[in-house]
């Protein structure tokens, strides 16, 4: 049966890429209908339920930043939060919440079921409809026919997902919910190139059964980070303390006896794993000269018992894996409530995708999170809504955008996938952006907000408080710039203690605060102390004077390189004729088909030389 409403988009898949999608396809207007398995699991987190971390809160913010759901369900659902980095730079600060998962997940779904245009249908999907290389809509399980001007596929680590516990395994989409085979087959019959990846979960542990005398506490920050630019601390439920203990020898030596029932030691896994969050085999193979890890004890909420144990994800079986958990401090009468395990799913190569994640080869589909091989809830979401902000935008025939590198790390996440490919899991870094201190968490709304509202993704409220925000920051800098401190005044007293030598002459408040010694609360302390400054104004004022050199040479770069930034590369560019270019480099250059020259220039391999010559060709081409 063909279900009798027409929609605008489809987001197929309930996870954090598809409820971002949704939503942002629904706040722009668009008639939108979010398909998934089963409504109790949306905004599920399969793993560790935390959110943000270095790197990842950056993506947090700018999808806050353009009225995602992420921060505002972090901020009603955290239950320890802290700033990580906090005596670093501003560019590398990020914030990290634990969060209770059945709060976090209640927040997404009133987000979802409060956000008009947008309807939800709980149902596997089994097919898209797909006519001369446009896709018109999806097909559920029991037959019914979906249509839609756009879709949007996030279907996680579900598509063909295989769950290994020990030598033991068996089809699964993450444990407990049934996997998509019928889908991934057909997904497999188009032209995609598809690979496995796999990631891990450790088991989780009833807390009852912990002894908590003499393992290393561990509390939030007080007062307490939030989340959302627009969120209040008042939000956050009650916090609550995460624990510390460690791996030993012994637990060690009982991994290695478990190696040749390993499912990743005996090759009965073939995807690769993320790197940066390695299972405790892997680890303790890896760096076998390290006799201890480390092991963070988490909460999974305020009422239930379950802890999770960040740090020995494993795919050992059963036994192996009982035995490693009570060799370890605190562990030694454990009860373990769910077995780790680790999980193979599909995924599509990323080059197959243009910026906007629609993929080349069908005309309105996008795609988005772990199906486009990067790993973790933060760049599924970031993916989600810049997929679901596209769909939308097709379906509105209107261009396409993304952000780019220098705008967002969003921009970053998106060109190295779409630019590079990936062989194992992606995850976010600081280090992956070239122009860190352009895009620090504290200034995600600068960047973004104003984008978001012309995109119709930024509602009123938003908007009124951005804007607020953006005008207090001028007046701050003003009040600031126009307050004199003269040498030997009563001002200048005051400040003696911190400054390095005396004032030689008068100085105003933001030339001085520019100064290393000298914090906003040292000059703001000269100031009327009637006018009170959010903490949010504070931080970006001082920020932006204390860095702006810094600030201006990134800006100075980016500037230089706009250029090929804005020179597009025909999609049916002939890289063969290019005389001079390698055949490697031409290579390269077909797998990936780079949408501009400044993309072509990040392909790996690809020399300065190589992108004079392709300038060069492109300027002959007229
Ligand atoms: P998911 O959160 O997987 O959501 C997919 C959604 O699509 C689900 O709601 C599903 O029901 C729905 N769906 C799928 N197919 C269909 C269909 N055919 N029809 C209808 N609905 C469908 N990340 C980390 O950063 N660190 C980790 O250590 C880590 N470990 C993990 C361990 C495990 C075992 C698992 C399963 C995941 C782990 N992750 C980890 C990854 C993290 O869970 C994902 O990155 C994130 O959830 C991806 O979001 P997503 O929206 O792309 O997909």
């Amino acid at each position: 049966m063909q279900y009798p409403q027409q929609f605008d988009v489809i987001v197929i898949g309930g996870g954090h890429a598809g409820t971002e999608a949704a939503l942002a396809s629904a706040r722009m207007g668009c008639a939108t209908l979010l398909l998934t398995h089963n409504i109790e699991t949306l905004g599920q987190m399969s793993c560790n339920p935390a959110i943000g971390g270095i790197g990842k809160s950056h993506l947090v913010k700018e999808i806050d930043a353009l009225g995602g759901a992420m921060a505002t369900a972090t901020d009603l659902g955290g239950i320890q939060f802290r700033v990580l980095n906090a005596r670093k730079g501003p560019a590398v600060r990020a914030t990290r919440a634990q969060a209770d998962r059945v709060l976090y997940k209640a927040a997404i779904r009133e987000i979802l079921e409060n956000q008009p245009n947008l309807s939800i249908f709980q149902q596997a999907v089994d097919d898209l409809i797909i006519d001369n290389d446009q896709v018109l809509g999806a097909i559920t399980n029991i037959g019914l026919r979906f249509m839609a001007k756009t879709v949007v596929l996030t279907a996680g680590t579900f598509l063909g997902g295989k769950i290994h516990i020990g030598l033991d395994n068996h089809s699964g989409g993450r444990a407990g919910d049934p996997p998509a085979l019928a889908l991934a087959q057909r997904l497999r019959e188009r032209p995609f190139r598809v690979d496995r990846l796999k990631t891990g979960t450790p088991p989780r542990i009833d807390a009852k059964t912990v002894n908590f005398d003499g393992l290393e506490q561990q509390w939030g920050d007080d007062p307490a980070p939030v989340m959302s630019f627009v969120g209040r601390r008042d939000q956050h439920p009650r916090q609550v303390c995460c624990w510390i203990t460690h791996t030993n020898e012994r637990s060690h030596d009982i991994i290695r006896s478990g190696l040749d029932r390993s499912p990743m030691y005996t090759g009965v896994i073939e995807g690769i794993g993320p790197r940066y969050c390695p299972s405790i085999e892997d680890k303790v193979h890896r760096f076998a000269d390290k006799t201890s890890h480390q092991v963070f004890i988490e909460p999974e909420g305020l009422n239930t018992h379950e802890l999770y144990p960040n740090g020995i994800s494993t795919s050992l079986p059963f036994d192996v894996q009982l035995d490693l958990v009570r060799s370890i401090k605190g562990f030694e009468n454990a009860h373990m409530t769910r077995p780790g395990y680790a999980i193979e799913y599909d995924f599509f190569e990323p080059r197959d995708l243009k910026s906007s994640l629609e993929t080349k080869f069908i005309d309105g589909l996008f795609f988005a999170g772990q199906i486009n091989g990067t790993t973790g809830y933060e760049e599924a979401a970031a993916q989600g809504l810049l997929a679901g902000a596209n769909a939308a935008l097709k379906a509105q025939d209107k261009d396409a955008w993304c952000p780019r590198r220098d705008e967002a790390y969003i921009g970053v996440l998106v060109d190295d996938l779409i630019t590079m490919g990936t062989k194992e899991p992606y995850r976010m870094f600081t280090s992956r952006a070239e122009y860190r201190l352009l895009l620090r968490e504290d200034n995600a709304d600068g960047r973004l907000t104003e984008k978001g509202r012309e995109l119709g993704l930024v509602d009123d409220q938003r908007w009124a408080a951005f804007c607020e925000k953006r005008e207090q920051i001028e007046r701050e800098r003003q009040r600031l710039a126009s307050s004199w401190v003269q040498p030997n005044s009563a001002a200048a007293d005051k400040l003696a203690p911190k400054l390095n030598k005396p004032l030689g002459h008068e100085y105003n408040l933001l030339e001085l605060l520019k100064r290393p010694e000298l914090g906003y609360g040292d000059v703001a302390h000269l100031l009327d102390d009637s006018v009170s400054v959010s903490e949010q104004v504070s931080e970006q004022v001082e920020i932006d004077v204390k860095y702006a050199g810094y600030i201006q040479r990134q800006n100075d770069e980016v500037e230089k390189l706009r250029r090929h930034e804005e020179t597009p590369l025909p999609v049916d560019f002939d890289y063969t004729v290019i005389e001079g270019l390698s055949n490697e480099v031409k290579q390269k250059l077909i797998d990936t088909r780079p949408q501009t020259l400044a993309q072509a220039s990040r392909i790996p391999g690809v020399t300065p030389a190589a992108v004079s010559l392709l300038l060069i060709t492109l300027k002959k081409r007229g």
